[in-house]
Parts: C-alpha cells; sequence; structure tokens
C-alpha cells in the first residue's frame, strides 16, 4: 500500500491471509463486525483479533438487545480477554458491562471517560452552568436532566474497568494515539499494519464544537484545539489499514488533514499560517 492511501478491510480478505504461507501473523488485521443502532448515526462497527494468543475486542457495539444477541452469536466470549474502547460513547461502549459480566475479560476505557464516570455528577453541574451561560432556560436544562437520567445516553459501566493509556499490556503490541476532537478521549490503537479509528476519521468531524466540561480545568472543553494536536497523530497512520467505527468509506487519512487544514475559513488549525501549499508539504512538516 502507497503512503497516504486508506484501504478497509474486506469480507475475504482474512481467509485470503489464513491461506497464504508466506502471511505472517503481525500482518493480520482485525476482523470487522457491524451491528445496528437505534441511533442518527447508523449501523457500528466493532473488532476483533488474536494478540499473543488472547483475544482482544475494539469497541462493543450499543446497548441494545440486538446488540446482546449478536455478540452472543459472534464473539468467542469464553477466549474474550480484553474489551478495549475507542470513546465512551453508547454505541462504540454499551456492552462493555455485559461482555464484563460474561466473560472473563479485562474492560480499557480512555483516561478522559474514566474522569467523566467517576465526575459524572460534577460534569453535569458544570455542563449546567455552561448551557445557563449561554442563554438556555431552565426549562430546557430540566428536559436536558431528564434526558441524561434515562439511562440511554449513559449505558451502565462495568464493575471494574481499567485506564487504557496506562493497563493495556505492552505483549499485545498495541501502540495507542490520543485523537481528541469527536469527543474529548478518543483514542486510536494501532498494530503494524492496521489502525483502529475509532470516530476520529469521521467525515466532518471536527467542525462540530463540543460542548462539554474540560474535568482537568473545570471549563469548557475545547475540541477544536485538540483536534489541531490530533491531526500530528493522523499524519501518522498514513500507511495503516484504516477501521472505522462508522461506515465502510471514508475520506482517506491526507484528504482529512487537507480538509482541515485547508477548507474552513476562520476555522483553522493554529499551526498554520494562511498561505495555501500542497498538502503533502503540510504532512512533512507534521
Ligand atoms: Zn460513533
Amino acid at each position: 500500500m502507497f503512503p497516504g492511501t486508506c484501504t478497509f478491510w474486506a469480507p475475504g480478505l482474512m481467509d485470503l491471509l489464513h491461506n497464504s504461507e508466506a502471511v505472517v501473523k503481525r500482518d493480520m488485521v482485525p476482523t470487522q463486525y457491524t451491528v445496528d443502532t437505534p441511533y442518527m448515526v447508523g449501523p457500528v462497527h466493532f473488532y476483533t483479533i488474536d494478540l499473543d494468543g488472547e483475544l482482544v475486542m475494539f469497541d462493543t457495539g450499543p446497548p441494545t438487545e440486538e446488540g446482546t444477541l449478536f455478540l452472543q452469536d459472534h464473539v468467542e466470549l469464553e477466549r474474550l480477554k480484553h474489551v478495549i474502547i475507542t470513546h465512551c460513547h453508547v454505541d462504540h461502549y454499551g456492552q462493555a458491562a455485559w461482555l464484563h459480566a460474561n466473560s472473563d475479560a479485562a474492560v480499557y476505557f480512555p483516561y478522559r471517560d474514566i474522569l467523566k464516570i467517576k465526575q459524572h455528577e460534577k460534569r453535569l453541574e458544570k455542563m449546567y452552568e455552561l448551557l445557563s451561560g449561554m442563554g438556555f432556560d431552565e426549562g430546557y436544562l430540566v428536559r436536558f436532566r431528564e434526558s441524561f437520567n434515562r439511562g440511554t445516553v449513559f449505558p451502565p459501566v462495568p464493575a471494574s474497568y481499567l485506564v487504557a493509556e496506562h493497563d493495556v499490556p505492552d505483549r499485545l503490541g498495541i501502540n495507542i494515539l490520543g485523537c481528541a476532537g469527536h469527543s474529548q478521549s478518543d483514542l486510536v490503537y494501532t498494530g503494524n499494519s492496521w489502525a483502529v479509528t475509532g470516530d476520529t476519521l469521521l467525515r466532518g468531524i471536527y467542525q462540530s464544537p463540543l460542548l462539554d466540561v474540560d474535568l482537568e480545568n473545570g471549563g469548557r472543553f475545547n475540541n477544536y484545539q485538540s483536534y489541531c494536536r490530533t491531526l500530528y497523530n493522523l499524519a501518522q497512520l498514513r500507511d495503516k489499514t484504516i477501521l472505522p467505527g462508522h461506515r465502510q468509506t471514508i475520506e482517506s487519512v491526507d484528504a482529512t488533514i487537507h480538509q482541515a487544514v485547508f477548507c474552513r475559513r476562520g476555522y483553522r488549525p493554529c499551526f498554520w499560517k494562511g498561505v495555501e501549499r500542497p498538502v503533502s508539504c503540510v504532512l512533512e512538516g507534521l
């Protein structure tokens, strides 16, 4: 594969890999599974791969009955050792508690999501302050609170969990890149030839300003600044097979960076001086 191109795992590819004696274990890519969700985003993918003889799963699908049945039918729960989450949005981690209860797997969440879980009430209070400061009235805040307490936005979390950035065992050979922007916690997990990218490469992801609380400094999370930093890490994925959280086609890594750097007037990353150059020059400078 040429640098800068973007490919996807396709049905049948794993069979070809298994049949080729020349292929060594490190070149295998995770297997993709797709589950429907009741959310606007549509179906979501999760992935499994054997690493160092241990079954590893990236993301879980949504907390729906259909999602649970799908896991029972498609994942070897008795062999599952690690469930590693890209970011704690309901479609990506919704089955983490169920998997923890129905297997021996360790569950790993991004550090920033663990802060949100542990400081849930403080986060909500701070969000009410933010919304109120922006002019949202009391009636809206009441509805906002009710929707958060319904249990559909925040599904149950496992009885125990680990910090992905610190606790994913080195022996698995997984590299972890912080790629905040879509949320404040997005992590991308890479092997030699592949990258599980969650929602970091979804089209238009960085243009949506996030309204969330940065629990490290108590202020509003600045997803624009975070995304500028993320571009440096995304540039490291140019020679990887991209395994996204949704859809089968996304823009290439180069196109994603190009769009972020050049295509949004008034919303250019802070390192960019405003003089347009070929994207390859920008990428070389990253
Ligand atoms: Zn998603």
